[in-house]
């Protein structure tokens, strides 16, 4: 396994690669120096997809390319089209790209203004210059990386099958998604309502997981945002599909340490690399 990291991402690309890509944008722990936000570094993990990136280590010996980001979700999300910017949170006006998704109501735009509980993550308004800088330097290399990956891997193998990975709080909070105090499914996958990947895809991990004896949704809460919208193209053989997972099957009541079912978890998804890398190749 060869490893490749920059500031804002780590890339470990297997020996013989499928044309298999997952990516974590979520589970870094890593807040630059520059975030001067109003909360506790501790409490700004809320926003952490905690594991996740050790739960799909295995991945690129399965013959898949992952991709992790090195940067923490609450300092800027890259699973969100940079123009996404919450216009309220800046000083003056906002000169570049502005494309809103909605995501603003809810406080979790581009850079996020609250945390899922609704306590203000600043205390100040964010410069022009600074939010721009964390689009340049860590949001923007990220997408470029995973498109980049879908890009190479699709002319190499006429198709590119691509997981974006996420856990999820067993239920929602004040600023969740659809309100709050939602128990959540064990597994919810988003393909934007069968926009961003073939049917038989979602269908494959459907029925995997089910088979592991987990409750599966299919776009209910989530439906995948910015990361399995932007590069796909089902018609052209390019798949993205979201795997969010319930924090309750995996960590410990903290919700930073690792729980009972880590293990048979960490089994499963490591058997479902297996069988999504031979779908890849069409050997199922
Ligand atoms: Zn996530």
């Amino acid at each position: 396994m060869n490893k490749q990291t920059t500031e804002a991402y780590t890339l470990l690309k297997p020996k013989q690669a499928v044309p298999l890509v997952m990516d974590s944008p979520h589970s870094s722990p890593v807040f630059p120096n520059d975030f001067n936000a109003a909360l506790p570094l501790d409490d700004l993990r809320d926003g952490e997809d905690v594991f996740i990136d050790a739960l799909w280590s295995h991945a690129p010996e399965h013959g898949a390319h992952l991709l992790l980001a090195e940067f923490a979700r609450t300092y800027i999300d890259p699973n969100r089209h940079v123009g996404d910017v919450d216009l309220a949170m800046i000083e003056g006006e906002w000169p570049h790209a502005y494309e809103p998704s909605g995501k603003a109501q809810i406080g979790k735009s581009l850079i996020w203004r609250t945390l899922d509980d609704g306590r203000p993550i600043y205390n100040r308004k964010l410069s022009v210059d600074e939010v721009h800088q964390r689009i340049q330097r860590y949001a923007l290399p990220y997408q470029a990386q995973l498109q980049n990956l879908i890009n190479e891997h699709h002319q190499q193998f006429g198709v590119c099958y691509h997981i974006n990975c996420h856990s999820m709080s067993a239920v929602s909070g004040k600023m969740g998604e659809g309100g709050a105090g939602i128990a959540r499914a064990d597994v919810v996958l988003g393909d934007r309502d069968g926009t961003t990947c073939s049917a038989e895809f979602t269908h494959l991990v459907k029925d995997f997981m089910q088979q592991c004896s987990y409750d599966v949704k299919i776009n209910d809460p989530f439906k995948g945002v910015e990361l399995v919208r932007a590069f796909s193209n089902p018609a052209q053989g390019k798949h993205s599909l979201q795997i969010e997972l319930n924090k309750r099957l995996y960590t410990d009541d903290s919700g930073r340490g690792k729980g009972p079912g880590y293990d048979k978890l960490n089994q499963d998804l490591i058997a479902l690399t297996a069988l999504l890398a031979d779908f890849s190749t069409h050997k199922i």
